[in-house]
């Protein structure tokens, strides 16, 4: 394992004929950068700011939120200096996740309701200062801002607004930020990944949440151990949905990752590659065993893998056809 870790740590994920994928982490606080760098990732898939909201007893102030980003920016770079992309998202809280000083409702149905974007666009005040953080930090490296929870077109207008709004306030106050910072949004809903060609239009990038997916597409709520047995990614609805994220992506000429755990399962990486992922983010520890298995395949066979388990129709033939074509080429 250690010495995997080694050989692979200053590869790129590349397959046999030469097609690079971004091999990225996933992060929740700045301390967590240092094992991204040792692990040989190139980039952060997903930094969970709202660990940075639950750590207090009040919202983190602009200058906090700054100096976290700033930190996590200026840290990811490679050996000449190079800056790694740095994706952060915005405040995902609701759902499972509550913020002692902030009173959310009781719910029946949490996941169903008040959370992640809609909470920000409800109250602007929130996102604007997160977008305000988030844009001065850019000027220390490569940021990319990423939207949780969407569903539909009218969020991503509004979010743009409010950053647009941003920008004009630190040009007005002359402080810098990268001019063509990317915003892009999660796919986490099947409202979403279905109509991604779509909603490419609208933003710059695409990151599929395979564990809202996942509990989105198949009504299980994935948090509960009673039904934890039907929580299946490799469900062949969801596997449709994430297919119809990477095509829509694609068609509509932006690029797609994956942060949800499914992009760190070595079992899936082949079936991904031949949807087309352009990057898997996990987190640190799967980095290396996800490179090797890129770079064990090539990708007609990998597509070939993909149409064979598109047409089957349950859970059982398709991790079957996985097993046997990983038996081979792993
Ligand atoms: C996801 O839903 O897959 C995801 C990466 O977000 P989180 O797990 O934080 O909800
Ligand atoms: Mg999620």
């Amino acid at each position: 394992e250690k010495e995997l870790l080694k050989q692979l740590k200053d590869k790129t994920a590349t397959s046999k004929d030469g097609i690079t994928v971004g091999a990225w982490a996933n992060i929740g606080s700045p301390k967590d950068v240092a094992g991204v760098l040792r692990n040989g990732a190139n980039g952060i898939g997903l930094y969970r700011t709202e660990f940075l909201f639950m750590a207090n007893d009040r919202f983190p102030t602009e200058d906090e939120q700054f100096e976290a980003y700033k930190i996590v920016a200026e840290s990811m770079k490679d050996e000449n200096g190079k800056s790694y992309p740095v994706t952060i998202r915005t405040m995902d809280i609701g759902g499972d996740k509550s913020l002692p000083y902030m009173e959310l409702p009781h719910e029946e149905n949490p996941f169903l309701g008040w959370r992640a974007l809609r909470i920000c666009l409800d109250r602007p005040e929130i996102l604007k200062t997160q977008f305000r953080a988030l844009l001065r930090a850019s000027a220390f490296g490569y940021i990319k801002i990423m939207l949780p929870m969407v569903i539909s077109i009218e969020e991503c207008r509004k979010s743009k607004a409010l950053l647009e709004e941003c920008k004009a306030e630190l040009r007005a106050e002359g402080i810098k930020f990268d001019e063509d910072i990317q915003l892009g949004i999660m796919i986490e809903t099947p409202a979403t990944a279905f109509r991604a060609k779509w909603f490419a239009q609208e933003v710059d990038f695409f990151s599929i949440g395979t564990n809202d997916l996942t509990q989105y597409t198949l009504a299980v709520d994935r948090g509960n151990e009673r039904i934890s047995h039907l929580y299946d990614t490799y469900n062949p609805g969801v596997l449709a949905a994430i297919k119809a994220a990477i095509d829509g992506a694609h068609e509509g000429g932006i690029s797609i990752s994956m942060c949800g755990e499914f992009a760190g399962e070595a079992r899936a990486t082949a079936l991904l590659f031949g949807m087309g992922l352009d990057a898997f983010s996990m987190s640190a520890i799967s980095v290396a065993k996800v490179k090797k298995n890129i770079m064990a395949i090539d990708k007609a066979s990998a597509e070939a893998l993909v149409e064979r388990v598109m047409s089957m129709s349950t859970t059982e033939d398709i991790l079957a056809e996985i097993d046997k074509y990983n038996e081979e080429l792993l």
